[in-house]
């Protein structure tokens, strides 16, 4: 029999996602008059924008006439699409042949785990989204599970906590290093400045690591200081590639749309330009993002579409505005919680000290029927956190608020 990839067997369970599953089901099953309101999604709610829609449905349209037919496309995207991105989202900061078209920043992200070999390192964000470490274990890069321990042996875990602001300490990072580093940050809402930017430029240009700087939600981002992409740090086109998504931006999670971008003035040790072997992945695993979804990028970067889905952020991160209020209520911070994020982000991010996150998830569900995220489940540095996200309709943030208001969480000694 043909053997199994042993990358796959040192991948411990994905055990977040299903064991959310598994408790909510009992939940519902015993307590069949609750309406359940879930602030655990990560995923959009709301209908895509008007201009938006339209633009998708008139390229299907078109798509059914002789004139309007079309096929395969350039597999690095239309280059409509990639002019459009480079003048309205990186001016001045990235070339049009510097972004690559594809079908979502999480595909993205494994692929570009092949440009490294097996034998690179790797260092993440702890907590993290979960495909940075899942990817590179694949890929074969993060050698198996520490024995008795959280984490993978050959992954470099970087805490970001309430004491360092969740930017981490950087001098753990190994020299050669692949960097994941994703602002706004999932889970922990926190958006990392240009001075820290700089410094995790600094970082990885003296060590000769490249960044993957994961810019998914930029689109949420309001505070005109902050950056929006690692492109407005100096240095970072000798250091980094970005990825971003129309997912976030405009509601395609279920459409499929994202690019990274990729400077022609990033090398590897030998000198070979990153650009050149991403060109070579790109045009031969992968075979262009759709044309109607890309029809659909493009109305969503002219002046309407920027319209709708800078409406669209609003309304999310006014669920968050909803969501931190009531956690910022006196019933919470008599148990000490501290609540993060939700400015700029869609994430807010609780800290119950003393109790585990689990703990916390199971009283959330048991006194209010609110389902969340438990922070542990995002790496090590999550434990006694919970993800609270601003996806979801007004009217369930509103109602879920109210319960908010009349939970009683438990007091119990900081550690
Ligand atoms: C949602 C999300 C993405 C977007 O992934 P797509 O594949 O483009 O839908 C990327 N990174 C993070 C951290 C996310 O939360």
């Amino acid at each position: 029999m043909i053997a199994r990839n042993k990358a796959f067997a040192n991948l411990t369970a994905g055990y977040l996602f299903p064991e959310i599953t598994k408790r909510r089901k009992a939940y519902a099953a015993s307590h069949r008059d609750k309406k359940i309101i879930s602030l655990g999604i990560g995923n959009t709610t709301e209908p895509l924008t008007p201009h938006i829609a339209a633009a998708l449905a008139g390229c299907a349209r078109d798509l059914g006439t002789p004139e309007g037919y079309s096929g395969y496309g350039d597999e690095q995207g239309m280059a409509a699409l990639r002019e459009k991105i480079a003048q309205t989202l990186y001016p001045g900061l990235a070339a049009s042949e510097e972004i690559f078209i594809s079908d979502g920043a999480k595909c993205d992200i494994a692929r570009l785990q092949l440009l490294f070999g097996p034998e690179t390192s790797v260092a993440v964000q702890d907590p993290a989204y979960p495909v940075y470490v899942d990817g590179s274990v694949i890929a074969g890069a993060a050698g198996g599970a520490k024995p008795g321990q959280t984490g993978y042996e050959g992954i470099t875990y970087m805490p970001c906590t309430r004491e360092n602001g969740f930017f981490p300490d950087l001098s753990v990072v190994k020299p050669d290093s692949l960097i994941y580093f994703c602002s706004p940050n999932n889970p922990t809402g926190a958006v990392s400045t240009k001075a820290e930017l700089q410094t995790l430029v600094d970082a990885a240009r003296r060590r000769g690591c490249i960044i993957v700087f994961d810019a998914a939600y930029s689109a949420f981002i309001r505070d005109k200081a902050l950056p929006k992409t690692i492109f407005e740090i100096e240095g970072a086109r000798e250091c980094a590639v970005e990825v971003n998504s129309f997912s976030k931006l405009a509601g395609f999670t279920g459409v499929r749309l994202g690019w990274s971008v990729v400077p022609k003035t990033l090398h590897f040790a030998d000198g070979e330009p990153v650009c050149q072997d991403w060109n070579r992945v790109m045009t031969t695993l992968f075979n262009g993002a759709s044309n109607i979804a890309q029809a659909g990028g493009l109305a969503a970067l002219d002046v309407e579409g920027m319209r709708e889905t800078r409406s669209l952020a609003d309304y999310y991160l006014k669920n968050a505005a909803v969501v931190k209020k009531a956690l910022e209520g006196d019933n919470f911070k008599r148990a000490g919680v501290t609540v993060f994020g939700g400015r700029n982000s869609p994430y807010l991010w609780a800290r119950f000290p003393g109790q585990k996150s689990w703990n916390v998830f199971d009283c959330l569900l048991a006194d209010c029927s609110i389902v969340t995220t438990p922070g542990s489940g995002f790496g090590p540095a999550g434990e006694s956190y919970i993800r609270f996200s601003a996806f979801g309709h007004r009217a369930d943030a509103e109602e879920a608020a109210g319960r908010l208001a009349n939970f009683a969480p438990k007091s119990a000694p900081d550690n």
